[in-house]
């Protein structure tokens, strides 16, 4: 059975020319010798100057980036979505939406713990997850992906609970921790049959997130080896700098750093993996809706906290939020190569930074501004609502 999402690929040819820059999302070659794409039926077709590129003509859509850099859609590696655009944990609507105005094109769900009433018992969770898989499939709010469908493991679950679910299309589960497996030994059995079938794992790092929640500590990330070592830097209270250090060092799992957690953590985290010369596990998320709320920017701003206080080249933090994530987690953006889903991210530096120029703004510390976003080749918004405004922004020629 194929399901069709509602938000498809633009259809047709599109050149994109005159960036300033071109950010490849590959954090160890960050910055790509082009200034020009094309995108044929949402893909991206060809990469280089523009002077050559205007032979893969006539083109139905042409965008002039006026000296904008052109990045990969920023992907939220940490969400918890409920349904559409709505989430109850802090009552908001349109909240997806503001994050595509954040340069957010895709966000993964870790859960999607915030149902009112959701379901703990075996067959209700699992219907819970294929049902909200499919919702978002069928249905993305504002034209972002959201990867969905990411069941909280219980106790008394088994293997072929697993397999129904991979059959079902499920790719992902909830935060390991958040349920009633907390136990190291039980929950690498789990994990284990989650491999097995496909799907993806991450567990929830550090102090509970909010009462009800669990702890959970160093040995316990390590004995339960999921994929993802969630929000190391706690969502918000962190295991200590030496314990983060020692899982970015001992466990060979992604690192993912989160905005709603201890940001001195972030930073000592991030230093880690570039001291070990493993920056290509790191991965970024906001963990939101949350306690601390809905950060529209705040894959944007935690770029800039890792840059400006962690010292690690904007080009390289940006690719931690784009091409790492969707290495990692086998998505369909994130880099600007061809083949490649055309989810795209204009940025420029915003007005009056003391930056010397996009990237130097956000070495000190400041966000950029965003001009327009693409998702799969079609425009979902132009000058961001949200974001400082940008020197400069991209213009629609022709279409
Ligand atoms: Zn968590």
């Amino acid at each position: 059975m194929a399901l069709e999402p509602v938000a498809g690929p633009q259809k047709g040819r599109t050149l994109v020319r005159n960036a300033g820059l071109m950010l490849s999302g590959d954090v160890d070659r960050p910055l790509l010798e082009a200034d020009a794409l094309v995108i044929q039926d949402g893909i991206i077709a060809a990469l280089g100057r523009g002077h050559e590129l205007i032979a893969h003509g006539p083109f139905d859509m042409v965008i002039d980036a006026h000296g904008c850099a052109v990045a990969p859609g920023l992907i939220d590696s940490h969400v918890h979505p409920v349904f559409g655009d709505w989430t109850p944990r802090q009552n908001q609507i349109g909240w997806v939406e503001s994050f595509l105005h954040g340069g957010v094109t895709t966000m993964v769900s870790a859960g999607e713990v915030h149902l009112p009433g959701r379901p703990k018992d075996i067959v209700g969770l699992k219907a819970l997850a294929i049902t909200a898989q499919r919702a978002f499939f069928n249905a993305r709010p504002a034209g972002v992906k959201v990867i969905a469908g990411a069941p909280v493991l219980e106790k008394g679950m088994v293997e072929a609970d697993f397999a129904e679910l991979a059959a079902a299309g499920v790719t992902l589960l909830g935060e390991v921790g958040l349920g009633s497996v907390k136990a190291g030994y039980e929950a690498r059995e789990m994990i284990g049959w989650a491999r097995k079938h496909g799907i993806q794992s991450t567990i929830h790092t550090g102090g509970p997130s909010v009462p009800g929640s669990g702890y959970i500590d160093k040995d316990t990330v390590l004995e339960a080896d999921a994929d993802i070592i969630g929000h190391i830097n706690g969502g918000h209270t962190s295991l200590s700098e030496a314990h983060v250090c020692e899982l970015c060092e001992r466990s060979s799992r992604a690192i993912e750093i989160v905005h709603n957690g201890n940001e001195r953590v972030a930073v000592a985290a991030v230093q880690a993996a570039r001291d070990l010369g493993v920056l290509g596990r790191v991965i970024l998320g906001t963990d939101s809706p949350a306690g601390s709320g809905v950060q529209p920017l705040g894959i944007l701003r935690l770029i800039s906290l890792l840059a400006g206080f962690g010292r690690i080249p904007a080009a390289q933090a940006i690719a931690l939020a784009t091409g790492n994530t969707a290495r990692i987690r086998n998505l369909d953006g994130g880099l600007l190569e061809v083949g490649r889903a055309a989810d795209l991210v204009f940025l420029d530096r915003a007005q009056h930074s003391a930056g010397r120029d996009m990237l130097h703004s956000i070495e000190l510390g400041d966000i950029p501004g965003v001009g327009m976003v693409m998702i799969d080749g079609a425009v979902r918004c132009g000058r961001s609502r949200n974001t400082p405004p940008a020197e400069r922004v991209p213009e629609l020629l022709a279409h």
